[in-house]
């Protein structure tokens, strides 16, 4: 049996969803800016799918903006704001995404808006004494802090966040990609500028993706052509793609309570399978606490030589997971975000992310494999 175990980096796609894209790839291909009746179809199609993901996060059908995925998302939202929104400074912190962190790090070198990193503690969480000291200081902030961490499971408290942007006269960016599906969005409650999903996520394709800008932010697109998107995204929509992620939000928000309570109890068997059978391995960062991802664990394993060859090892076992290292022209390199927790080097770090397909059955071969291994 295979076992896929890394689900933070992408889901397999619902049948649901690949039954309700199929006919966009066939029927259904009209250009939802031609006026014909194909292309109404389409278009009809395009904003049927928006009106889904409005509801399901309770805003304006009119504030939701489809993109190629988060990357594109985040990229709109924290350049919109510098471009059209008077953003001078960006406070965010060292273990968001390369989307947010290269974004603001290319806006800082080129002298549009500053940087600033707010410090974390050892286990990655974020200060919001910090954040608050840093808004004194800064006048015309972006604070961008995502609300799970796609490595090491550590939420941020967002509404807290918005509250404090708030007093501050600041715009907010979260980046939802690890939560969109398995937390519900209140947009009438949170108060927030701006927020980003991308289907393949949560069970839906690859390639698609949406952000969520507040109606009272007007931010003009990054990328200049047609018109499409009203104005913010040129180029030919991505019809199968909107309504496979508008299928795949509303099968992750059909009893999502209790997906979420099933997933936490799924983890909770893990870490204890794990703890049981591996003496000596350390949990990262905050995936141990109550309120983290209920769908990610990262764990640090004891100094072996098998710490060398350990994704490869559970390779050949079939099972697949994510390492704490990205692999850059080549040259294998602990990612930031375990940089900036300052993991010890000579651990192996595997990150598991689970979904709703994963059994226990999976988990205590997957743990009895690490055992053999570490024996
Ligand atoms: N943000 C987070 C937290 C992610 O985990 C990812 C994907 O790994 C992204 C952004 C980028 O998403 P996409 O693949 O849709 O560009």
């Amino acid at each position: 049996m295979h076992i896929y175990l890394d689900n933070a980096a992408t889901t397999p796609v619902d049948k649901e969803v690949i039954e309700a894209m199929t006919p966009y790839f066939d029927n259904v291909f009209g250009n939802p800016s031609s006026i014909h009746s194909h292309g109404r179809q389409a278009r009809s199609a395009i904003e049927n799918a928006r009106k889904t993901v409005a509801r399901l996060l309770n805003c304006s059908p009119s504030e939701i903006f489809f993109t190629s995925g988060a990357t594109e998302a985040d990229n709109l939202a924290i350049k919109g704001s510098v471009f059209s929104l008077g953003i001078k400074n960006i406070i965010t912190s060292p273990i968001e995404h390369h989307a947010v962190l290269h974004s603001a790090e290319w806006l800082h070198k080129k002298q549009f808006a500053h940087m600033h990193l707010t410090p974390i503690d050892s286990d990655g969480s974020v200060d919001l004494n910090k954040i608050e000291d840093l808004l004194k200081q800064n006048p015309k902030s972006l604070v961008s802090l995502m609300h799970g961490n796609n490595e090491i499971g550590n939420m941020t408290d967002v509404m807290a966040v918005s509250i404090l942007c708030k007093q501050y006269n600041a715009l907010f960016h979260s980046d939802t990609v690890q939560t969109i599906g398995h937390f519900p969005i209140n947009l009438q409650k949170l108060e927030i500028d701006f927020l980003v999903g991308s289907a393949h996520k949560f069970h839906g394709p690859k390639g698609i993706g949406f952000i969520y800008v507040n109606a009272k932010n007007k931010i003009e697109s990054i990328a200049h052509g047609g018109s499409q998107e009203r104005n913010m995204r040129g180029g030919t929509e991505n019809i199968a793609g909107a309504v496979g992620l508008a299928k795949a939000l509303e099968i992750a928000y059909r009893d999502m309570d209790h997906k979420r309570k099933d997933l936490n109890e799924l983890k909770k068997f893990f870490i204890e399978s794990l703890k049981d059978s591996l003496p000596g391995i350390s949990f990262n960062g905050q995936c141990l606490v109550e309120n983290s991802l209920p769908h990610v664990i990262s764990i640090a394993t004891p100094h072996h030589e098998v710490n060398e060859m350990l994704l490869f090892n559970l390779d050949i076992e079939k099972i697949s997971v994510s390492g704490g290292s990205a692999c850059t022209s080549g040259a294998i390199a602990a990612s930031h975000v375990l940089n900036a927790l300052k993991i010890d080097e000579n651990c192996g770090v595997i990150r598991f992310s689970l979904s709703k397909n994963n059994t226990r059955e999976e988990i205590s071969r997957t743990v009895s494999v690490l055992h053999n291994l570490f024996s």
